[in-house]
């Protein structure tokens, strides 16, 4: 198998595609707007220390300075007297530990809101894929998603050795992180490598520069697809933009060699995702039915409890080969489904439901189709067998955001429903609630405004029992149409 990965960058988004021979399989998208500065870690400078808040303002290059609160501090190796504090959890005083001007090493544990600066933490933490590496402090955590005393036990003791190793391991604490169960060993050296790296940049950093200065972000989307996307079948990555290209460029050279010969940018003749289809990829993903090449089609309805997809043959089918197109049809579904489920990146519990096939076999090359494609995915799912009514229930890890939640939005005319009240509802509506507003008020007319679909209806099919309200009520109806309006809405003027 031939990867290619695409990198379409511009000032507001970062759109990310994994080709597969060719196609597409996989789109990541990373927004500036939903970037904070949580986890940036700066060179900051004391301005004030406040003892009656223990407490201190920290100048890190933002509008608002910053806030750091002795909570937050890590005491005992900047304390000239951490032996006094050594027991119990009582905190030094504050300005026993900071005075104003000096430089500190800070990271942002929550975003400025309002008119309140960021807050920090000299507790550095730095994110890796599977680690994460906690340099001013001690110990091995794991996550609390692993359960099970004996994995964890297993897991910390994996770490232990690892770090034993190599004497060029940094110290200092770990924790490690779900995606670290399933990994093999070398990825987990290649992290632990990375977060060696990625601390003694940032105290080389510190040290070469006055505060207050930028030192540490975490890594953007183009950066952590070279770190944790790029393998052996990565025949290239492309990106459209220079800037972008040469900032790749510095980061693989400093973290992942192996990638430097395969950057590349893009010719400017045309959009990179259209070039490639992606664009085209993306807007299926968002709809509910992809057609098939066989003449079949799928239907993929994803809702909060699962998703389901449905399989359909196009048009009708008959005669001895009856059994055969089926299986055709169902085939080219399966290698469909995982494509999109994929694409459209779907986890938790996802329901198929094949064309019904009474040959053994058949259901059973459906069966292997499905488990090898889905051998292709990153996402770690799990495939069962036929249910009793035909159907076949998958697991997949949920680990993003799925694409359409990230690129879409409830639709405001049905408010997510998918469905809107027909024409003839809303007529129906509108004349219970004349009556309801005439009992209510003492008006002397009433004027409907309403879509024009509405107002035909009105006008038409629905005339007589309209004529039937205004002479029950004894008052005049008038009617307008709203052209800004959408089916559902109205609204009714007392005159
Ligand atoms: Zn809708």
């Amino acid at each position: 198998m031939k990867q290619d990965i695409l990198i379409n960058t511009n000032s507001a988004e970062t759109r990310v595609a994994i080709l597969e021979d060719g196609r597409v399989e996989e789109v990541y998208v990373e927004r500036q707007s939903n970037l904070g500065l949580v986890g940036n870690i700066y060179l900051g400078k004391v301005v004030r220390v406040l003892p009656g808040m223990q407490s201190a303002f920290i100048e890190i290059g933002l509008e608002r300075t910053a806030f750091l609160h002795v909570a937050d501090m890590v005491v005992a190796a900047h304390s000239p007297s951490a032996s006094q504090v050594s027991t119990g959890n009582t905190l030094p005083p504050i300005e026993t530990i900071l005075f104003d001007g000096q430089t500190v090493l800070v990271q942002v544990i929550k975003d400025p809101i309002g008119t309140k600066g960021a807050r920090l933490s000299t507790k550095i933490s730095i994110a890796g894929r599977l680690l994460v590496h906690l340099p001013k402090e001690q110990g091995i955590g794991v996550t609390q998603k692993v359960e099970d005393d004996e994995e964890r036990w297993a897991l910390k003791n994996r770490l232990i050795d690892l770090l034993g190793t190599n004497k060029n391991n940094a110290q200092g604490g770990y924790i490690i992180r779900t995606a670290a169960c399933d990994s093999p060993i070398d990825e987990w050296q290649n992290d632990i490598n990375y977060l060696n790296c990625a601390w003694k940049n940032i105290q080389q950093l510190a040290q070469k520069h006055p505060a207050p200065y930028l030192i540490h972000k975490d890594l953007s989307l183009a950066q952590r697809v070279l770190r944790d996307m790029v393998t052996t079948d990565t025949a290239s990555v492309v990106t459209d933009d220079a800037q972008t290209l040469a900032e790749l460029q510095e980061f693989a050279e400093q973290y992942t060699p192996s990638v430097t010969g395969k950057l590349m940018l893009a010719p400017i003749e045309r959009p990179l995702f259209d070039a490639y289809k992606v664009e085209e990829e993306i807007n299926l993903a968002l709809q509910l039915r992809v057609d098939l090449k066989s003449g079949g089609y799928l239907v993929i309805e994803a809702t909060e409890a699962m998703t389901t997809i449905d399989v359909n043959t196009g048009s009708y089918v008959s005669g001895r080969n009856f059994a055969d197109t089926i299986l055709k049809t169902n085939l080219e579904a399966a290698r469909e489904i995982v494509h999109q489920l994929r694409l459209r990146n779907l986890g938790g519990m996802i329901i198929l439901d094949f064309i019904d096939m009474s040959n053994p076999t058949h259901a059973e090359s459906v069966m292997d189709t499905l488990r090898k494609e889905f051998a292709r995915d990153r996402t770690r799912t799990a495939v069962y067998p036929f249910s009793p009514l035909g159907l076949i229930e998958v697991t997949r890890k949920r680990t993003r955001e799925s694409l359409a939640q990230l690129l879409c939005e409830p639709c405001p005319m049905c408010s997510g429903r998918g469905v809107i009240k027909t024409t003839r509802t809303i007529c129906y509506e509108i004349l219970r609630e004349i009556r309801r507003e005439a009992c209510q008020f003492n008006a002397t007319a009433f004027r409907v405004v309403a879509h024009p679909d509405v107002v035909d209806m009105l006008l038409d099919e629905v005339a007589p029992h309209l004529a039937a309200v205004s002479s029950q009520i004894a008052k005049p109806i008038s009617l307008q149409t709203q052209n800004m309006f959408f089916q559902e809405q109205y609204d009714i003027i007392l005159m």
